[in-house]
């Protein structure tokens, strides 16, 4: 799905890949209050609260799950709370190859977590 990256390389990828699906059925809820909206309120309330309830959890768990094996920053959370939108994302998920707080090496035939 990501192809090699340091959360690949870190053994990390399962947390990304359990946010995302978290997140898609967060989508659903959203999708699924907004076809049932008309014929129930509450219905509609409840897939609403499923849908803010799901976003958040995924949020959450992508920002805190992922951390660095050395130093165990929250190194998403860490992004993307300091570059730039144009670049956080592609670097947080893709293109790191060190952690930003303690300069490790994701990608050194060493590794070992
Ligand atoms: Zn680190």
């Amino acid at each position: 799905m990501l192809g090699k990256t340091w959360l690949s390389s870190t053994g990390q990828d399962w947390k990304l890949r359990l946010g995302l699906v978290v997140f898609g059925v967060s989508a659903a809820s959203l999708v699924t209050a907004v076809a049932i909206g008309e014929r129930s309120d509450v219905g509609f309330g409840l897939g609403m609260f499923v849908f803010a309830l799901l976003f958040m959890v995924a949020f959450v768990w992508i920002n805190v799950a992922i951390r660095c094996p050395f130093c165990g920053a929250r190194i998403i959370w860490l992004i993307l709370r300091t570059r730039s939108h144009h670049d956080s994302l592609y670097s947080a998920f893709h293109s790191l190859t060190s952690c930003p707080m303690c300069k490790r090496g994701f990608e050194k035939p060493s590794y070992s977590p």
